[in-house]
């Protein structure tokens, strides 16, 4: 019995490979030429670059133990790096979050705050994570009251939180979920090796995609690319086979949709109900400079400024450096032009030693790189398991604590393997 999975981002991949791993008999669809979905490569004069500059952290367990099953070294795909970030802002001291390393946890943590950024900051910021770990409130709040109602200052609102709600929920705090926020910041400062940086050495397609099509392949499972699904089958209230763009129809009992939610509500608009979500966009970037320039750190953040994030890209070409802008904003009307100038001259401004144009650069907007993680979004995301018989969804929207982020695409595509092969196991 075969399991058709549509959709190869890496929920997708996620599902197939633990389906395999179970001897299950897997094909995956997938529309695109290549695999990863919304963390793929794509070529850039011959570099192999990101669509999108992305960043795991060490509380990222699914998808580190998925890695790890499927035969990728974790080392030799990332560069693990302890947390130690500045935030640079116009208009205040760099504010430093440094996981220390001599003390016993979360005590380093305190230390290092209380040290890089004196007793106030100290006080507001461990007040906050005490908060997130005890979040229950009734109703969800947005970001914004719920560090008001923390009596955090517009100063860390400005260069802490607003930057780390946009980095990790890709929405800005006026309308993010407190609720998923929260669960973010007590998951990451769980443990010292939680909040540990992970950025890939690898062009991500180079990482979990490649490891898992040749791990599905090994256990028997085919890959469909270039296999857009155009048709679900469904008749009587059960799946009975899908059909892609070559007008072939492949049947099955089971099928996953792990595609993003727009796409399952096209294709499924008919028989189930699913949210109507906004989503929101993330810009990417990339500057080349001469070889020898390099950032002081390998992540940067900056407040006050259009620029959020920059990294350091060494790893893939000296004097590369990816700059991000998460949520929607101002960035989304301005050319690509406008854009690549602005980024350079706040880099410059930031450290003069940069030139004030880089010698390449290229901007790759997403447009809808995520669901907007809006107050009551948790309340709107479907189940894994649908009413349809033998129709099972995964992808980053479908229901679980976390943001739109690689980890919940895994655990997602992980979750919804293990419901169908428990529902066939009880079966037999
Ligand atoms: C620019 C950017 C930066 C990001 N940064 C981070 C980050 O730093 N950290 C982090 O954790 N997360 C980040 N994310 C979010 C993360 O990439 C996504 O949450 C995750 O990749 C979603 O995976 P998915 O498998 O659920 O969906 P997708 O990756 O969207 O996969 C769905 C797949 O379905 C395919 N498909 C669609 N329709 C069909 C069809 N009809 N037939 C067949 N196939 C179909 C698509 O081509 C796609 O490959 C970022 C996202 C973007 C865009």
């Amino acid at each position: 019995m075969t399991t058709l999975i549509v959709g190869g981002g890496w929920s997708g991949l996620a599902a197939a490979a633990r389906l395999s791993q179970q001897g299950h008999k897997v094909h995956l669809f997938e529309s695109a030429r290549q695999l990863g979905g919304r963390a793929r490569s794509v070529d850039w004069q011959g570099l192999e670059i990101d669509n999108g500059q992305h960043l795991m952290i060490g509380a990222y367990r699914h998808t580190l133990s998925l890695l790890s099953d499927i035969g990728a070294e974790n080392g030799a795909l990332f560069q693990r790096l302890p947390l130690d970030i500045e935030i640079h802002d116009p208009d205040y001291p760099p504010l430093r979050i440094a996981a220390g390393q001599r003390l016993p946890w979360p005590l380093s943590l305190a230390w290092r705050l209380w040290r890089d950024n004196g007793t106030e900051c100290l006080a507001q910021i461990s007040r906050l994570n005490w908060l997130a770990t005890r979040f229950k409130p009734a109703q969800d709040i947005t970001v914004e009251t719920w560090l008001r109602q923390a009596n955090q200052s517009p100063r860390l609102i400005r260069q802490l939180w607003e930057p780390l709600c946009l980095a990790t929920l890709n929405t800005p705090i006026a309308t993010a979920s407190a609720k998923i926020f929260a669960t973010v910041l007590s998951t990451t400062f769980q443990a010292r090796s939680d909040t540990d940086l992970l950025i890939p050495r690898l062009p991500l397609g180079k990482t979990l995609p490649t490891f898992a099509e040749q791990y599905i392949q090994r256990l028997g499972g085919r890959v469909h690319l270039q296999s857009r699904v155009e048709d679900i089958v469904i008749e009587a209230g059960r799946v009975r086979g899908l059909v892609t763009q070559n007008s072939e129809r492949f049947d099955a009992d089971n099928i996953i949709m792990a595609t993003p939610l727009a796409t399952a509500r096209t294709l499924l608009g008919e028989y189930l109900e699913l949210p109507d979500c906004a989503s929101y966009p993330i810009a990417t970037v990339y500057l080349q400079y001469p070889s020898s320039y390099r950032l002081p750190a390998p992540i940067i953040g900056m407040s006050g400024v259009l620029t959020q994030w920059l990294f350091d890209r060494q790893e893939l070409r000296p004097g590369l450096l990816a700059a991000v802008i998460s949520g929607p904003g101002e960035h989304e009307k301005m050319t690509k032009t406008a854009l690549l100038e602005q980024v350079t001259r706040e880099i410059h401004q930031q450290w003069p030693g940069i030139p004030v144009m880089a010698e390449d650069g290229l901007v790759i907007r997403e447009k809808r790189a995520t669901f907007a993680c809006n107050v009551d979004i948790q309340r709107q995301r479907p189940n894994n398991r649908t009413e349809i018989t033998g129709l099972w969804l995964a992808g980053d929207f479908v229901a679980n604590p976390y943001p739109a982020t690689l980890e919940g695409a895994v655990l997602n595509g992980e979750q919804t393997a293990i419901q169908l092969m428990d529902k066939l196991n009880a079966s037999r």
